[in-house]
């Protein structure tokens, strides 16, 4: 008598190469020519990693795409606010991939989920909410190691997907930059993103990161932890971040509208519009030579910023 195998009866899975296939990669750099006081004596693109897919996009897939091509993962844990990037554009790939998804996350939104929670619990994800002071073990040994005998068999991935494997990803995106150029902007949170575009960069040209929180000397720190070795190619200018972490005063809300009415592209206040406002700034202060060429990275996430 035949027995039939249930798990061959499954339907097939979408693989990883699936996936990938059906990125926008290289992501368009395209030549950006506002007309701010100061821009008509540089050059500038906007690399739009924004574009690279619908749903996983910016700087999340790239941090992202090496941790999944070389591990084979059944499971994963990661670690992120109610409106994480990270944590949706996760979401979305091993909802897609089949894969187990447990979603640590800082703060109970069971009353009233985020959009980007809703999301998630579409895509099957395991919704684990924690108070301020577990998720701040998040990157704790002992943490980690309780975490893993509970699942065994679960790849964890830290907040942001912000690990060395990251920067291997990151770097993919500065060699897609045919065009030449001398100085490449960023917006700095956890700092693997920086430290990925620095460490991708020919001699003499340079980064510049713009910290989107508060965190003059710490995020220095955060991006050298990354750096295979000291490297001087690199700063960060910590005058946008504008109060905080998604702190968004109306300066900078009235800029982000103005800039997505006149523009080809959309920014979001949390993280590139804090970037395109501090370039607006620096070519007002005359801060770029003249003839400088920038590509300005536009790391995606407007999810984030949807109201529903
Ligand atoms: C997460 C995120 C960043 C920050 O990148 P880090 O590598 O953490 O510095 C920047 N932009 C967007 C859109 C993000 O989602």
């Amino acid at each position: 008598m035949k027995t039939i195998d249930q798990k061959t009866a499954a339907p097939p899975l979408n693989s990883l190469e699936v996936l990938e296939k059906s990125l926008t990669l290289p992501s368009p750099l395209i030549p950006f020519c506002p007309s701010w006081h100061g821009a008509e004596s540089v050059s500038m693109w906007v690399k739009r990693d924004d574009m690279i897919h619908p749903v996983i996009s910016g700087n999340k897939w790239r941090k992202l795409a090496y941790a999944l091509r070389s591990n084979k993962i059944a499971e994963v844990i990661s670690f992120g606010g109610g409106f994480s990037n990270h944590l949706h554009a996760l979401g979305f790939v091993c909802y897609t991939l089949n894969i187990k998804f447990t979603a640590i996350i800082r703060g109970d939104y069971s009353a009233a989920p985020t959009p980007m929670i809703c999301d998630l619990v579409r895509w099957n994800t395991q919704i684990d909410y924690v108070n301020r002071l577990t998720y701040q073990k998040r990157n704790d040994e002992h943490y980690l190691a309780a975490l893993q005998i509970k699942h065994p068999h679960a790849t964890i991935i830290p907040e942001g997907g912000s690990q060395h494997a990251a920067l291997l990803g990151v770097q993919e995106l500065v060699h897609e930059i045919t065009t030449p150029f001398d100085v490449i902007m960023a917006p700095v949170a956890s700092g693997a993103t920086l430290a990925g575009i620095t460490s991708a960069l020919s001699e003499k040209q340079t980064a510049i990161g713009i910290g989107v929180l508060k965190g003059q000397g710490y995020l220095e720190s955060l991006v050298s932890q990354f750096l295979p070795h000291q490297m001087d190619n690199w700063t960060i200018n910590h005058n946008y971040h504008c109060g905080g972490y998604a702190k968004v005063p109306a300066t900078l809300a009235t800029f982000c509208e103005e800039f997505i009415q006149t523009m080809p592209f959309k920014i979001e206040p949390v993280y590139s519009g804090k970037v395109f406002w501090a370039l607006k700034n620096m070519l007002n202060e005359g801060f770029f030579a003249p003839g400088t060429k920038i590509v300005i990275v536009h790391t995606g996430g407007l999810q984030g910023a949807r109201k529903n």
